[in-house]
């Protein structure tokens, strides 16, 4: 840290991304991308003629792909916001709602990215404890004081609420806003999107980093109530207008056209999910009840952290994290059918050599 850097950040941890490593070539299952490509529609989008347009700025509204979005959800496109990946839109709402003292509730075990972004802005955060079973204590999230953050499906539990369940949240704080962030919504959980027009506390964020196998182009986007959106806009604006590229605002366009594509990918990825638990319990392992593109995963028979360090050793990455409650945990993305057989044995394997 330079003497120069304002004392405010001077405490700051900042958010800590999956490992990438470079030195040999691993089965990566430890950051919850796509394991297939974007579709034929958007590899043949992102051409030579557009990438000639490289040398002029973006749409700063990117109005094609918002009206897309709006056509595709049945809102209007004052509705919606684009944003560079959903972390974008969750540090404006963060900027706009719980900074400077103001108040902002979250979970304290959900994406990590929460707490960070509060520091950064100098919220005043309360982490409202999961339940043991590490659901959502949800009356601790009706009723408050400050605007709420909440992953539906969670992270790294994957554990989903009910519409109804979110409904009561965001019923409960008319005047506060209640961010849902739907990151990993496609893979079996209700979206709230359809809630926007009757709460105009309610901003649901959602991604194509997971689903939509576009984690590399960054690409987010915020659906809301006109005045929140309009909020958010602001500082967007008053940040960088420009926040989304060129290729990606026509590969996120592309995407909308090629749905059916992306339902198909995560069909399979819901049946590789059910395939990886069914083997993983016949090797003792429990779980949570995973609505995402990853499992939570732990054993009586191996320390959490060990799993993690002999599966890089063979080549396989997983997310392990080591705050206290979930440490013995391993966060599995499901990759593809072959990539979660050759998981399965490694795991089988690795138990054998104990
Ligand atoms: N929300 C949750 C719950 C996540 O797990 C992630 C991915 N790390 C994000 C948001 C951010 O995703 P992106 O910025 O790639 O859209």
């Amino acid at each position: 840290m330079s003497k120069f850097l304002d004392e405010r950040y001077s405490g700051l941890a900042a958010y800590v991304p999956g490992e990438q490593p470079q030195d040999k070539q691993y089965i990566k299952l430890n950051t919850n991308e796509s394991p297939y490509p974007p579709s034929p529609q958007v590899l043949s989008a992102v051409n030579k003629a557009e990438t000639e347009l490289l040398r002029l700025y973006p749409d700063p509204d990117g109005r094609v792909l918002t009206k897309k979005l709006a056509d595709y959800y049945g809102v209007k496109t004052e509705n919606i916001m684009l944003a560079n990946g959903s972390d974008d839109i969750l540090n404006f709402a963060f900027m706009a709602y719980g900074a400077n003292g103001r108040k902002s509730y979250f979970a304290d075990i959900t994406y990590g990215f929460y707490s960070v972004f509060a520091n950064l802005h100098n919220s005043d955060y309360t982490e409202i404890p999961l339940k043991e079973d590490f659901t959502i204590d949800l009356p601790e999230f009706c009723g408050v004081d400050g605007c709420v953050f909440i992953a539906n499906p969670n992270a790294p539990t994957g554990i989903a609420l009910t519409l109804q369940e979110v409904e009561r949240v965001v019923a409960s704080n008319p005047d506060y806003v209640v961010v849902i962030d739907e990151a990993y919504v496609d893979f079996g959980t209700q979206s709230a999107v359809s809630l926007v027009n009757k709460y105009n506390n309610l901003l649901v964020v959602q991604t194509y980093s997971k689903s939509r196998s576009m984690a590399g182009a960054r690409l987010g986007y915020a659906i809301g109530s006109a005045e929140i959106i309009g909020d958010l806009h602001k500082l967007r604006y008053s940040t960088n207008p420009y926040n989304i590229n060129r290729l990606t605002l026509v590969a996120g366009a592309a995407t909308i056209d090629s749905q059916s594509y992306y339902d198909d990918n995560c069909k399979t990825i819901m049946e590789s999910r059910q395939y990886t638990m069914a083997e993983l319990e016949k090797l003792g392992f429990t779980f949570t009840d995973s609505k995402a593109n990853f499992i939570f995963a732990q054993s009586d028979k191996i320390d959490g952290g060990e799993l993690y360090l002999k599966l890089k050793d063979k080549g396989i990455l997983v997310r392990h994290f080591t705050a206290d409650r979930i440490k013995n945990y391993n966060r599995i993305t499901i990759g593809t059918k072959e990539q979660m057989k050759i998981f399965v044995e490694t795991v089988k394997q690795i138990l054998e050599d104990k």
